[in-house]
């Protein structure tokens, strides 16, 4: 598996304080900030702090303290958005864009949390 990493996409150079970004929240493990360009009323990234292009490779290469690490984060931001079902919100959407047919423009592993909003149908039905 081949997934070489450029240390120059945007979200690299935010981890390296060199971009400033509007954050939700910061762990040992991930950083988690508002979407430049919100499509929902809360539209948050959440990032792991390591080298990782998409879900996949982080899934197969990223320790199990960064993996831990990064979901709980997930978790915590969904709670501080108070976005989640369980606690009295109305939920959310998770998305992971990967690669071309995933149309990913950002080569760093990040989850789009979104809500706020009824987002409607996830994808327009073409096959
Ligand atoms: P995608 O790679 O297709 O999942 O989309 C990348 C996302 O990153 C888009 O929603 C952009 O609006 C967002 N984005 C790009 N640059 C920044 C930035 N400097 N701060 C926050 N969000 C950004």
């Amino acid at each position: 598996m081949n997934n070489p990493y450029d240390t120059e996409n945007i979200f690299a150079k935010i981890l390296r304080g060199e971009i400033p970004n509007d954050t939700v929240l910061e762990t040992e493990h991930a950083l988690a900030f508002r979407d430049i360009q919100p499509q929902a009323p809360q539209h948050v990234l959440v990032i792991p702090k390591g080298p990782y292009v998409n879900y996949d490779h982080f899934a197969h290469t990223a320790s199990d303290a960064e993996i831990v690490g990064y979901t709980r984060a997930i978790g915590k931001v969904c709670e501080m958005l108070g976005v989640q079902p369980g606690a009295g919100g109305d939920g959310y959407r998770m998305i992971a864009n990967t690669g071309s047919d995933g149309v990913q423009e950002v080569p760093h592993l990040h989850i789009h949390i979104l809500g706020g909003r009824r987002l409607g149908r996830m994808l327009q039905s073409k096959t």
